[in-house]
């Protein structure tokens, strides 16, 4: 009923792993005067030091994410990086958002945004990505969280990701932050006004 009056919107940001994303999308959450609200995903990867389950992902054992999946749960949901490590979004968390009237971000990969496409053509697609691989490889390899191996990995993903970021409407270089969350936040407030619905799942 007030979703028909109230209706939500779907956003999707995706962007090569080291982008800086998560800081942006966490700096839009706190700043941007949109009722914005991240949609939580689930994964089998262990929490990084300072990540809060229920808050940064639903950290979920390789069971418990297999019991979901198969049960329909996800509204998509992939082996991220080809070493057994799956991320998904959970319908539950969309709808209830977006039942709310809230503006849900999906901060997803490539392959996820254009699962969730097929069926939500007219979500407000982000691609954020910091220039140039060499950039990104830096950035990666000053954050340390991740083995060499794991590096390497992510900088091939990112290496296809960059090529299908044509599907995307937006592409943002986030070089200097404040710049970007400016930027972003500027860029929606723009689909403030419009009309058009989100079905809900
Ligand atoms: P990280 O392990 O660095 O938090 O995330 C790795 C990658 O997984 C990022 O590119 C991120 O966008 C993607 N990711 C996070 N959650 C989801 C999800 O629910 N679905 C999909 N398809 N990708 C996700």
């Amino acid at each position: 009923m007030s979703q028909m009056t109230n209706p939500g919107r779907l956003i999707i940001i995706s962007g090569p792993s080291g982008s800086g994303k998560s800081t942006v999308v966490q700096r839009l959450l706190a700043e941007c005067q949109l009722p914005l609200e991240l949609s939580v995903s689930a994964t089998t990867r262990s929490p990084r030091p300072g990540e809060v389950d229920g808050k940064d992902y639903h950290f979920l054992s390789h069971e418990s994410f297999t019991q979901k999946r198969e049960a329909g749960e996800f509204l998509e949901a992939k082996e991220v990086f080809g070493l057994g490590t799956w991320y998904g979004t959970l319908r539950s968390v969309v709808s209830a958002g977006l039942n709310q009237g809230k503006w849900v971000i999906l901060e997803i990969d490539v392959q996820g945004a254009l699962v969730v496409l097929r069926d939500q053509p007219q979500a407000i697609t982000i691609f954020v990505h910091p220039g140039s691989m060499e950039e990104l490889e830096n950035r990666l390899r000053k954050r340390g969280t991740e083995s060499p191996e794991a590096i390497q990995r992510r900088l091939d993903v990112a290496d296809q990701e960059m090529a299908l970021k044509g599907h995307y409407t937006h592409e943002i270089i986030n070089q200097e932050i404040n710049n970007t969350v400016h930027q972003l936040c500027t860029l929606l407030t723009q689909y403030h006004g419009e009309t058009i619905p989100c079905s809900k799942n």
